[in-house]
């Protein structure tokens, strides 16, 4: 699986609709301070789901909109793209057979926020399990290395260590499911026992 380009439109400084092809394994981004290069880097974990607004190098979830500058007014929606490579079927389950996969994000500025997998509505939900495992997914995705990662990485506790692990090993996405039916059951076992007092009130 491989990122073969990047689509954007009125996300942070890329106001007009703007596409990166990425066509080899090495792109190198270069430009002058506060050209936008990691505005880019941005793009990428936002459309993957990133929530934290510390990753995003904003100050609020809806600061990601183009909010203007001296030439232009600001708009009302940021939309990202990424298109993947699939020809190697990394990315499996039903999305295996399609050779080009898109991921796209979008926000208006009323806080509405919308995914689209292949162009099709989806959830949030559907984005990371389709790359849990792929070392893009979750909060232990580690196929974005920023400064200083490396050494957060040497200098990380065992427990820190061993997520990163199962997100390498593609496990991380089966741990997240059984967390997610365990909570499902310790919620159901709650209604059970709030529906047994409630019946021998009856009784
Ligand atoms: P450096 O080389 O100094 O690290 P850079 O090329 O990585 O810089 P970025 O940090 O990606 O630059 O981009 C910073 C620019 O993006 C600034 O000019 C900033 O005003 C602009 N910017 C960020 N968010 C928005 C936004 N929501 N709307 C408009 N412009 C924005």
């Amino acid at each position: 699986m491989r990122l073969s380009g990047i689509k954007l439109a009125g996300f942070k400084s890329f106001v007009d609709p703007t596409h990166l092809p990425l066509p080899s394994n090495l792109t190198g981004v270069v430009g002058p301070n506060g050209c936008g290069k990691s505005n880019v880097i941005d793009a990428v974990r936002w459309v993957l789901g990133e929530t934290s607004m510390k990753n995003l190098r904003s100050a609020d979830a809806e600061d990601v909109i183009f909010n203007g500058s001296k030439t232009r007014k600001p708009v009302g929606r940021a939309s990202v793209e990424l298109i993947f490579d699939n020809s190697d079927g990394q990315i499996a389950g039903p999305f295996a057979a399609y050779a080009e996969i898109s991921v796209r994000r979008e926000l208006m500025r009323d806080g509405n926020s919308q995914y689209y997998l292949n162009s099709r509505k989806c959830l949030k939900r559907d984005v990371t399990d389709l790359f849990l495992g792929t070392g893009l997914g979750g909060k232990n995705q580690y196929a974005i290395i920023e400064q200083g990662m490396v050494s957060r990485m040497i200098e990380a506790k065992p427990e820190e260590l061993r997520q990163w692990l199962e997100e390498a090993a593609g496990i991380s996405k089966y741990k997240d499911r059984r967390r997610e039916t365990e909570s499902r059951i310790k919620q159901t076992r709650e209604n059970l026992a709030r529906l047994n007092d409630l019946r021998s009130e009856i009784q």
